[in-house]
């Protein structure tokens, strides 16, 4: 069922979902497994599963070092029809524009549809870990509304070398990223909601934000949305932090603010234990809030470890 489908038939209630990544290449997927496993009490209606970008790796060649690109972390597709089929629940793959030709995309869309999968999040993705900016692959798009136009284009039937009268048309329901403290590139938040007004315009059934702290940043991206004519669902994506490296890691990488109160009793800590839990309080009464607020969904970044989540879920679910 497309995630739109999931909020419409919920009545108002607020739904458990959450965000897992693919293990690296070489491990062992029940690791993943154990980790769904405990969340699957919850009842999500539906999982994502991350894709990365690719990177480069240096392997020794007759004394010489060459450099290589990989994916480190492959099979989100497969991951995807993995879990839909173990647990019998609706999976989101994350397709990028990053590291992906057009043709690419069209022949993972493909593969999703044969194999049932009815959403799919449309990303830019980030720039590889050796770029300052993002570089599109020859022949991939440059920004996230190209990408959900092209999912567009094929649920019309039109693919990229034709329009084929097709029997059994896809009907991807489309998920977009936005920012309520702003995209780390765009110049301001005016513009970044603009860009985003464009990927619904252009097909998104839906919204999932990047992670934030501060619930009144959230309440104020959404009436601004609302402001701009964006009516499709919000979902807030919310992380609980795990340790105190997060406190300077956050920041820099999500380019989102960390309240002062939750900063003071990270520091207060002396373990990273002591500030796992101070993470899941922080995400409880954050969670407990929003859905008061009546989001559609309460959407989780596991990061491939779900014991906090559960501890959250608990709590609130
Ligand atoms: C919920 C969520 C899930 C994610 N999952 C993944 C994942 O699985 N893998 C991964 O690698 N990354 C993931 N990301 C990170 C994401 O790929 C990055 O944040 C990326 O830098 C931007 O992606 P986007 O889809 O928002 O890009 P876009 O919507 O294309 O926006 C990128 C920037 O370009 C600007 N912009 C947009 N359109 C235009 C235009 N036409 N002209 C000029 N400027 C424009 C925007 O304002 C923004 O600053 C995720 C992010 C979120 C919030």
């Amino acid at each position: 069922m497309k995630v739109t489908e999931h909020i419409k038939n919920a009545n108002g209630k607020t739904l458990f979902s959450f965000e897992i990544i693919p293990p690296k290449k070489g491990k062992n997927i029940q690791e993943l497994y154990d980790n769904i496993d405990p969340l699957m009490e919850f009842k999500p209606p539906f999982i994502d599963v991350t894709t990365s970008r690719e990177e480069y790796v240096y392997v020794e060649r007759e004394g010489l070092l060459d450099r290589q690109i990989t994916r480190m972390r492959p099979g989100t597709v497969g991951i995807c029809a993995a879990i839909k089929h173990k647990y019998n629940v609706d999976t989101v793959p994350h397709v990028l524009c990053g590291g992906f030709t057009k043709q690419e995309t069209e022949y993972l869309l493909v593969d999703c549809h044969y194999l049932g999968i009815e959403n799919v999040m449309a990303l830019r993705g980030d720039a590889m870990s050796h770029q300052k900016y993002f570089e599109p692959s020859e022949g991939g798009h440059n920004y996230a509304c190209d990408l959900v136009e092209q999912i567009q284009n094929l649920n019309n039937g039109k693919y990229l070398h034709d329009v084929i009268e097709a029997d059994h048309k896809s009907d991807f329901c489309v998920g977009v990223a936005g920012y309520p403290e702003k995209h780390l590139e765009a110049p301001s938040l005016k513009s970044d909601m603009r860009r985003l007004k464009e990927k619904v315009d252009r097909g998104a059934h839906y919204i999932v934000t990047q992670m934030f702290f501060d619930n009144s940043k959230f309440f104020q991206f959404v009436e601004d949305a609302r402001e701009a004519g964006i009516n499709v669902p919000i979902i807030p994506g919310i992380k609980p932090i795990a340790t105190k490296r997060h406190l300077q890691l956050l920041p820099q990488v999500f380019r989102i603010d960390l309240p002062e109160d939750l900063i003071l009793e990270v520091e207060k800590c002396k373990t990273n234990a002591e500030v796992r839990q101070v993470g899941v309080d922080w995400c409880i009464s954050q969670s407990k809030e929003l859905m008061d607020a009546g989001v559609p969904v309460l959407h989780y970044y596991s990061m491939g470890k779900s014991s906090n989540i559960q501890q959250i879920a608990q709590a609130v679910f």
